[in-house]
This record gives C-alpha cells, sequence and structure tokens, in this order.
C-alpha cells in the first residue's frame, strides 16, 4: 500500500479539525484528516447534530450539523484528502524527521508536522458482549448505516432503545423484508412521535417488537448470520431467523493509543503552550476540547482561535526559513496553491 505524503496530518475531524483545515490552508499547508468516526464533525454530529449552539461568533444560533456542513464547505478550497472511519492507532518519526501514522485499517501517511484535534477520544460503536461478533463485523453485522438500499429485502434485528434505533426501524421498515426490534427495557428513550409511530407499526404487524429481551448469541457461519439469540430477564431464550443485526448502543469516547505517545498528559488531556499549541514533542500540535493548559475555556470558538494559532507555529516549523509577511484574508483572499 502505497505511503500518502503530506505537510500535515490532523487527527480529528470534529469542528475544531475542520477549522484547521482552513487555517492551514491559508498557510499553503495542505492536510490530510482521520477521523474514527464515518462522517465528520466529532462531537456536533455524533452527539447533537439537530440541538442548536447561541455561542458561535456572528451566528445567534446555528444548528450543530448546519456549523458542520458550513465547516466543510469553508475548508474545501484547500482540497483536504479525509481518511473517515479510521482510527490513528500509531504515530512514529522516520530518519527524515517526518512523522509517520498509520491507521485502524492500514493506511500510512507521512507528515511534517501533526495536529491533534482529538476531542475527548476516538469515536466509536458500543459493541454488544456477544462470543464470536468479530466474525460477522463488516459482513452481517453493522453499527451505522451508511446505505438504507443494502438492507432491502433483508431480515433484520435492530438492538437498542434509543432514538438511532426506533429511527432506523421505522426508515428501513419501508424496504426490508422483515424487522425485529429488541430492546431490554419496555420503554423506548426515543423521540414520543417516534416510539408512538413503531407501537403503531408493531401493531399493524410490520414490525416485531421482542421486549425487554437482550442480546444473547448469535449464529450461523464464514461471516454470514442465520439467526440472533436473544435472552429475557427471566431466562426464556428465543431465537430470530436473520441476516443482519444492526445494534445501537450509542458511541464511547476513547484516547486510545494517543496516550501512549509519550505527549505531557494532564489526566485525558493533552498539555500544549497557549502561545502556539505546541506539546513537549516538536512537529506535534494539539487543539480543541483535548488541548489544555491553565485557565482553558472548553468551547467550539476556543478551538477555533487555538486553530489559527497552531497553524501559523506549524508554518513556522514546516518552513523555519521562509520569511513570513501576516496579511488579513480580506488582503489575501482564499489563495489556493
Ligand atoms: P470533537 O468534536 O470531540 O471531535 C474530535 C474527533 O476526533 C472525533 O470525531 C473523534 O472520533 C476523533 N478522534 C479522536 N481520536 C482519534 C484517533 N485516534 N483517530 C481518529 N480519530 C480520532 N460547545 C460550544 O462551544 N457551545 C455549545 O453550545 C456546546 N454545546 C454542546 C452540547 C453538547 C450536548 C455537547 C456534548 C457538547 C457541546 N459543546 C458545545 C462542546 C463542543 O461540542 C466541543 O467543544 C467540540 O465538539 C470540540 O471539538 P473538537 O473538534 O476539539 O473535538
Amino acid at each position: 500500500m502505497s505511503i500518502h505524503q503530506t505537510d500535515v496530518a490532523i487527527i480529528g475531524a470534529g469542528p475544531v479539525g475542520l477549522f484547521a483545515i482552513f487555517e492551514c490552508g491559508m498557510m499553503n499547508l495542505k492536510c490530510h484528516v482521520i477521523d474514527s468516526l464515518e462522517m465528520v464533525g466529532g462531537q456536533c454530529t455524533a452527539l447533537y447534530p439537530e440541538k442548536p449552539i447561541y455561542d458561535i461568533p456572528g451566528f445567534p444560533k446555528v444548528l450543530a450539523g448546519d456549523l458542520i456542513e458550513r465547516l466543510k464547505k469553508q475548508a474545501e478550497p484547500f482540497e483536504p484528502i479525509y481518511h473517515l472511519g479510521e482510527q490513528v492507532v500509531s504515530l512514529d518519526k522516520t530518519e527524515a524527521g517526518l512523522w509517520h501514522l498509520k491507521t485502524s485499517n492500514g493506511i500510512q501517511i507521512e507528515a511534517k508536522a501533526i495536529l491533534i484535534a482529538a476531542g475527548v477520544g476516538a469515536f466509536g460503536p458500543n459493541r454488544p458482549p456477544l462470543a464470536g461478533l468479530e466474525d460477522f463485523e463488516g459482513t452481517s453485522i453493522f453499527y451505522y448505516v451508511k446505505n438504507r438500499e443494502d438492507f432491502r429485502d433483508k431480515r433484520l434485528v435492530i438492538a437498542g432503545g434509543g432514538d438511532s434505533a426506533v429511527d432506523w426501524a421505522l426508515s428501513l421498515s419501508e424496504i426490508a423484508q422483515k424487522i425485529t426490534v429488541v430492546h431490554r427495557r419496555p420503554k423506548f428513550r426515543a423521540a414520543p412521535e417516534s416510539e408512538a409511530q413503531l407501537n403503531r407499526l408493531a401493531q399493524e404487524g410490520v414490525i416485531d417488537l421482542i421486549i425487554p429481551f437482550q442480546l444473547e448469541g448469535l449464529s450461523g457461519k464464514e461471516g454470514c448470520l442465520e439467526a440472533v439469540v436473544v435472552k429475557s430477564l427471566g431466562g426464556e431464550i428465543k431465537e430470530i431467523s436473520a441476516d443482519i443485526l444492526l445494534p445501537f448502543y450509542g458511541l464511547a469516547a476513547n484516547l486510545g493509543p494517543i496516550a501512549h505517545w509519550g505527549l505531557q498528559l494532564n489526566t485525558t488531556h493533552i498539555m500544549v503552550d497557549p502561545k502556539d499549541c505546541s506539546t513537549n514533542t516538536p512537529g506535534i500540535f494539539a487543539i480543541g476540547d483535548i488541548a489544555t493548559y491553565p485557565h482553558k475555556l472548553k468551547l467550539i470558538l476556543t478551538g477555533f482561535a487555538e486553530a489559527a494559532q497552531a497553524a501559523h507555529a506549524i508554518r513556522a516549523y514546516v518552513h523555519p526559513n521562509e520569511v513570513y509577511h501576516f496579511e488579513y484574508s480580506t488582503t489575501s483572499g482564499v489563495l489556493v496553491v
């Protein structure tokens, strides 16, 4: 597999990582951006896309999802390369003084500088504790719906009781051959109108509700699921014939390998110099929620300012002999080299 070469590898495509693409671009620095989630936006997309944010300068009120769309658009002229659904698992220095990083699926990037915008850590799905789970992941078990059509005419089991489980059950009931929803409580945690619709479809026989039951086991072979076994709190066992299992148990964040890169940490945060967001390792910078210093305010707007500080510092690090003349964006425009 070829190794991508770039000026800056940004770890994390949350709001702060996205704005850092723009700020680095304004410094003529090209970026590759890696995120363990399948979509950009970090906490804004994963946790509260429909919530309004009131403290972004210039926006009296903006939905978190809309802010992410705008940040992505603002970064577009600089043609960032995104590697989504990839966790950065290792970071080493090459003999040539470059940073070499590897992702969970084997993508390799060599960068002149590293910008960590990893928030509260890599987001990933909460996996049900089932024996043999890995054998079916990616073939019969999925934690996200990338393309609804993949599930047409399939027998689906959806596990979970929150908005994702209920909303996808409603949506996929239009195209699936059969849908069974398994939840360990009698009550769902979804929006009341969605739950009412789910119950209506259950009464009409469109969706099978198996509650209160929890996942107990899987059966099938060579990555092809044949049945999902569920168990009630009282010990009753049922077997549901199924092609696909979609467990929607929410997301967990994990600082993961970043904790082992020799960076100075304060619990789960990286200590940086607030003047330029540099870490204790030359060439590695950190911004946004993951970066800390005395009196740090964990806000998106703080992360935006840190992105600008870090981009200027990275330019000086990558091009130490270049003389830089500061210009406002009103003067320079958005220059893409
Ligand atoms: P994040 O948004 O956390 O993004 C970091 C990204 O890095 C994640 O997508 C993660 O998957 C990825 N990542 C981490 N490690 C790795 C790795 N090893 N490999 C690959 N990818 C990795 N802030 C405000 O300013 N105003 C508000 O009104 C506001 N409201 C909020 C409401 C809620 C419900 C929540 C939960 C937060 C709110 N916040 C608000 C906080 C705000 O969302 C965060 O400050 C902001 O998301 C931080 O951005 P970030 O880019 O630093 O990190």
